[in-house]
């Protein structure tokens, strides 16, 4: 293996330009693909949209050899065939789903493929084993790596047998790819798949196209539908159950006139490959889904993602979040809580096997602590994963409008010590009608009116109890019973105690929300829309999603900067020399008509 790092850079730029029509690289992926390039193992942790994929596709069609690509959704293999395929690079899958299985096996043995994707579970089998040793290889490229880590939130036993099959193979180097990875899963990726403690390259985590907003779910699909009026593009909405996916599409559809589809398990698999198909293609499709959806698609036009209850934690809200804006124009990410959320997933650690337990809990106060916070959001999710980020980002709710914080501990005090002295068994609507000294029949007939906290909240603060609840809730203070009553948990006795405080968010009244401060497309332009059109067009005729053509950001500079040749053309970032064979003349030819 040889270092000669300056010129094989060089050479490797010239490829990007060549190949992706990208004019440098982006964040540190020059030096993941150097050090592929020159035979390192690598595990590279970078954020979504960061461009993972560009690390070992550009190698491999630089290197002898096939790089193959171990991925764990077919959906997400043939996204990305498809994208490497319209850049003229040899790409192939070898899944279930596949009928050319002969053709990519010959052309595997006759050294014809860059890049060969495969799933862990067939990765990890005596058989393919032996078949790739017919031919040379280049490169192991692991996409979310993180699936080897029990440490990680995404376990997969088959990422384990992996290693097998790289130890077979010991000349070939190894790529880890993952988005999110915190230092212990990292430790624990690089010594399961083999990879030496200086093989770490660690981008940042930051997605500054990404506004972050957290609010209170009052009426989702009022709510929704107000995002969905700021956010003309394509969105995925994520909700907890079968049945309000369902109801929130239904509902969302009526409500704006957007093309809405749901997406869940349940579905029979054919709708719901059908349903993906179509948000793929789309440029306005808002998808409601529960979690399983969005690992296996790539779309790079996302405009929000937004939540409806609270995601299972930092890490997997970060993912989900992701996959807004990978194109790097603005996107949204915005989550409707409540505080019967933490309370359902608090339920749900009760099942969770001892061992897990204590991690799974400081996950879900690391996210409550994101929900409830007043500080800047992005500030806290960097910091979540190791950074030292700037106290603000201008980029979210809570710096864009500054939330008023209040201390509430002395009424969290009343609501405490309501909860234990009327038993740790009533809801908080029972409870508000004690505190406030409501002479309601229940009340009486318990004789909770000659309790000491009979009518201790008056005025302002009755207003106040529902929001100290659900922070109390948020924080693991008040916990769910079985029968939907609240008890003490976490640190209600030291609340009680007066040894710790307790402030909340007060939120902005209404949102003032600008409109249309979200894309940067010039829509209305004629000339930009004809662009647009005629991607339409090559797309529906090459049975392909519009961005697999072109992103906005290169229509954009199509339109701004009007190229007359093919050669002024090819000089705009993302025109390769693949598509400006492909679609080159008619882009000019639309571009001289206006
Ligand atoms: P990831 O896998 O890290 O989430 P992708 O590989 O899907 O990210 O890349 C995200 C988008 O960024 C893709 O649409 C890709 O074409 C684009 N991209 C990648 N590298 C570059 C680059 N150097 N310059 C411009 N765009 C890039
Ligand atoms: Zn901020």
């Amino acid at each position: 293996m040889v270092e000669i790092a300056i010129p094989l850079l060089d050479s490797a730029r010239e490829r990007l330009k060549a190949v992706f029509g990208f004019d440098g690289f982006r964040g540190r992926q020059a030096e993941v693909v150097e050090r592929v390039l020159s035979g390192h193992s690598t595990l590279a942790v970078m954020p979504t949209g960061a461009g993972k994929s560009l690390t070992y596709q550009l190698p491999a069609t630089m290197l002898g050899g096939t790089c193959v690509v171990i991925s764990p959704l077919i959906a997400l293999m043939h996204d990305q065939l498809r994208s490497a395929r319209a850049n003229g690079i040899r790409a192939a899958t070898l899944t279930s789903a596949d009928a050319d299985w002969r053709e990519t096996q010959g052309a595997y043995r006759a050294g014809e493929l860059d890049l060969l994707y495969v799933a862990p579970e067939r990765a990890s089998q005596p058989a393919f084993r032996e078949f790739l040793g017919a031919a040379p290889l280049a490169l192991f490229a692991v996409d979310e790596a993180h699936c080897v880590s029990e440490w990680g939130h995404d376990f997969r036993p088959d990422y384990r047998m992996l290693r097998g099959l790289m130890d077979a193979f010991p000349d070939v180097p190894r790529l880890a790819l993952t988005a999110t990875a915190d230092s212990q899963t990292r430790r624990d990726v690089m010594a399961q798949l083999g990879i030496p403690a200086d093989g770490l390259v660690l981008a940042g985590f930051d997605r500054p196209n990404i506004r972050y907003a957290i609010r209170l779910r009052d009426n989702p699909v009022r709510q929704l539908a107000a995002l969905m009026a700021e956010q003309p593009g394509p969105g995925i909405v994520y909700a907890p159950t079968r049945r309000k996916v369902e109801d929130l599409a239904e509902k969302l559809g009526a409500a704006t006139g957007r093309p809405v589809l749901p997406y869940h398990a349940g579905l029979d698999p054919q709708t719901r490959a059908a349903n993906q198909a179509a948000f793929v293609a789309s440029e306005e499709m808002v998808i409601v889904a529960t979690v399983a959806f969005g690992m296996g698609i790539d779309k790079p036009d996302v405009r929000f993602v937004a939540h409806v209850g609270v995601p299972k934690s930092i890490e997997g809200y970060y993912q989900e979040t992701g996959r807004a804006g990978r194109d790097g124009d603005p996107a949204r990410a915005t989550m409707f809580w409540g505080a019967g959320d933490f309370a359902t997933a608090r339920q749900r650690l009760a099942e969770v096997d001892e061992a897990r337990r204590g991690a799974e809990i400081a996950r879900l106060n690391a996210l409550a602590g994101l929900v409830e916070t007043a500080e800047c959001r992005r500030a806290v999710l960097l910091r979540h994963f190791g950074e030292h980020p700037p106290a603000e980002c201008g980029n979210c709710d809570n710096c864009l409008e500054k939330p008023g914080v209040t201390d509430v501990t002395e009424l969290a005090r009343k609501l405490l010590s309501a909860v234990y002295r009327t038993g740790q068994s009533f809801g908080m609507g029972y409870l508000q009608k004690v505190l406030t000294g409501s002479e309601d029949e229940r009340v009486l007939q318990r004789g909770h009116d000659r309790l000491s906290v009979f009518g201790i909240v008056e005025g302002e603060d009755a207003r106040l109890l529902q929001p100290v609840a659900r922070a109390l809730q948020a924080r693991g203070d008040l916990v769910a019973t079985e029968h939907g009553g609240l008890a003490l948990g976490g640190s209600a006795r030291a609340i009680l105690k007066g040894e710790s405080e307790v402030e909340i968010v007060v939120p902005p009244k209404r949102s003032t929300r600008r409109r249309g401060d979200s894309t940067p497309n010039p829509v209305g332009d004629p000339l930009f829309d004809a662009l647009r059109e005629l991607r339409r067009d090559l797309a529906i005729e090459g049975q392909v999603p519009p961005y697999v053509i072109f992103h906005d950001a290169t229509l954009r500079e199509m339109a701004a900067q009007r190229p007359a040749s093919l050669a002024a053309l090819g000089c705009l970032p993302g025109v390769g020399a693949k598509k400006l064979e492909a679609y080159g003349e008619q882009f000019l030819r639309t571009i001289a008509r206006h």
